[in-house]
């Protein structure tokens, strides 16, 4: 199992907001082990198997090696709808509701 990322030590989990987001695919060139657009045309999270988790709110965990990728993604996301939050406490460490 790959060892996933970390602030202070805790494991990081992403989700993304699709009722915002605009589809240009900017995450998943940044990312693509991570995102992926769907044949819907809006981007998705995938599961450590590769699979595309389209349930609403639906996380995974952000590999230590993807971090700085999964962050510039939140980061430059358009739609302002990618969500990096700690596993432990579910608190928004990077994207639209961080502090
Ligand atoms: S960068 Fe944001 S708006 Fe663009 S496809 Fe990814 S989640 Fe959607």
């Amino acid at each position: 199992m790959e060892q996933a990322a970390g602030v202070e030590g805790g494991a990081l989990e992403v989700w993304i907001d699709q009722d915002l987001c605009t589809g240009d695919g900017i995450c998943a060139q940044y990312a693509p082990e991570v995102f992926e657009l769907d044949i819907d045309g809006l981007a998705y999270v995938k599961s450590g198997e590769d699979e595309l988790l389209q349930a609403k709110g639906a996380t995974t965990p952000v590999p230590l090696p993807l971090l700085t990728d999964v962050v510039d993604s939140a980061k430059e996301c358009p739609g302002d709808c990618i969500h990096v939050r700690r596993v432990s406490d579910k608190v928004e460490v990077y994207g639209p509701d961080a502090e």
